[in-house]
């Protein structure tokens, strides 16, 4: 079997190589926001949308204008991985996977990536890399690289760039530890329950940092633009929103990988299915405006997090062996385990499940758990499993932080 590893390193680059690296980063985003600009008007004359291969062409004649001959001094392979990005993003959007690609703002998601191990080259033992046109650059060695190079990213967040580093592996067809399978219904007072009654509660200092975040913001807002307190100021909060990043990618990793050991066969449900199903959950008779506060805050936190927890857990269930079932998720909060009987009177708290018709009660999240469970062995036994086995996650998923 064949593996995808990513490895995250931070990068120590000196502040003339941080200022080159900034510039090619801002070189990438003006090529996509050019060729964006380019698709939207020839949109709004009606002419056919360019490809990847006609941008790139169109690319050339950018780097050669006078105008813009500073894209000439970028590498070229970063600027032409910016327009397949743009490529895959419009192919999104063309399909209803996603929203009409958007401008890329300075500052925001800066990045650039080498699609080829040619173009650079890893120094594992010194911790130090070799980018076109950027020379040597140093950084934080935390691990060993193991594996077939593949490409490199690099990245700027919180203030520090970064260097994500994949590779592939070849390693035997690895078999599960452990025979189990678990339901798992992720919601907001509950991170997750599983069907075993475990539970796992949200991150305490999520909620801390958020409010300190919002804190920041508003004094952000009441801060002159573009002024040197305005840019303080937007240090700071990009510095907090890695922090926050970092403490919910640690909880989220703990718990994916505790299920994930523990478990051969994990059922989820379709979360993009069941936010439209499932939206108003929580809040029939709501006890309290400031409970309803409290879990719209932590859903807010969330929100990503559930996508991104389903995403590792499928990676490492790969690795280890165990698979994951998504099924869909209409009725599991309603049901009633033990004589089947579907109704919303069945779960009138957030809490507590109480069937209505045979009295059956349990904890409504440990409930939906088991629910999903049985769905998920439904779906198994079925063979109907187009559309709720998921393929091995093939994007480049192990990430080793150095912070
Ligand atoms: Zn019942």
């Amino acid at each position: 079997m064949r593996l995808l590893k990513a490895y995250r390193f931070r990068l120590e680059p000196a502040p003339a190589t941080a200022r080159e690296i900034g510039r090619v980063a801002g070189c990438c985003r003006f090529v996509f926001n050019r060729a964006l600009a380019l698709e939207r008007e020839r949109f709004d004359r009606g002419e056919k949308h360019l490809g990847y291969v006609a941008l790139c062409k169109e690319l050339t004649g950018w780097r050669h204008a006078p105008e813009s001959a500073f894209l000439g001094e970028a590498p070229i392979h970063p600027l032409q991985q910016t327009l397949k990005d743009l490529d895959r993003a419009y192919r999104n959007f063309f399909e209803g996977r996603a929203d009409r690609p958007r401008f890329k703002k300075k500052g925001r998601h800066d990045a650039f990536r080498y699609p080829d191990p040619l173009q650079f080259v890893v120094d594992d033992r010194h911790g130090r890399v070799k980018l076109p046109k950027l020379g040597w650059v140093r950084y934080r060695r935390s691990r060993a690289v193991a594996g077939t190079l593949k490409q490199l990213t690099i990245s700027r967040c919180g203030g520090h760039w970064f260097v994500s580093i994949q590779t592939e592996l070849e390693v035997a067809e690895p078999v599960h530890p452990a025979s189990s399978a678990v339901g798992v219904d992720v919601g907001v007072a509950k991170f997750a329950a599983l069907s075993t009654g475990a539970t796992f509660a949200p991150v305490n200092s999520l909620r801390k940092h958020q409010k300190k975040l919002a804190r920041e913001q508003r004094s952000l807002a009441r801060k002159e633009k573009f002024k040197q307190n305005w840019r303080k100021q937007k240090a700071r909060i990009a510095k907090l929103c890695a922090k926050i990043a970092r403490i919910r990618n640690d909880f989220l990793h703990k718990t994916s990988t505790t299920i994930s050991k523990n478990h051969a066969l994990v059922v989820l449900e379709d979360l993009s299915v069941r936010s439209m199903s499932r939206s108003a959950r929580g809040t029939v008779n709501a006890p309290g405006r400031n409970v309803r506060a409290k879990a719209g805050l932590n859903k807010s936190i969330l929100d990503q997090g559930w996508a991104e927890f389903r995403r590792q857990l499928e990676y490492k269930q790969t690795w280890r062996g165990g698979i994951v079932v998504a099924i869909d998720p209409r009725n599991t909060s309603r049901t009633c385990p033990f004589c089947g009987h579907v109704s919303a009177e069945n779960r009138k708290t957030q809490a507590v499940f109480r069937c209505v018709r045979c009295g059956y009660d349990a904890d409504a999240d440990v409930n939906a758990a088991r629910n999903i469970l049985a769905a998920g062995h439904a779906v198994i036994a079925c063979g109907d499993t187009k559309g709720a086995l998921r393929p091995p996650a093939q994007e480049p998923t192990s990430v080793s932080e150095a912070a």
